[in-house]
């Protein structure tokens, strides 16, 4: 029997790729969208590549609104930009 690979989408890039290799961004139950590394946290969920290109291309396409059904914050932004990529590079 085949191993199923749970495969999702990239709402940056549109990019399907093995779940694993994607980070989960979660709005919460009190509304902060945080980058969920454990993939345990409870509430409505996106997929995006760890790459900050993808996250740029999600908060111009709106993706998150869609996912979420609501607009995320300047601060949401801000607290992806450092989780995805990038401020840990170097
Ligand atoms: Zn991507």
């Amino acid at each position: 029997m085949q191993k199923k690979i749970p495969m999702r989408t990239c709402i940056g890039c549109g990019t399907i790729k093995p779940k694993k290799e994607l980070v989960r961004i979660v709005l919460t139950q009190d509304g902060k969208v945080i980058a969920d590394r454990t993939g345990r946290a409870g509430g409505r969920g996106a997929y995006l590549c760890d790459d900050p290109a993808c996250l740029e291309k999600a908060l111009k396409r709106k993706s998150f609104a869609r996912a979420f059904h609501m607009q995320i914050g300047p601060e949401a932004c801000d607290r992806l930009k450092a989780e995805i990529g990038g401020d840990n590079a170097g």
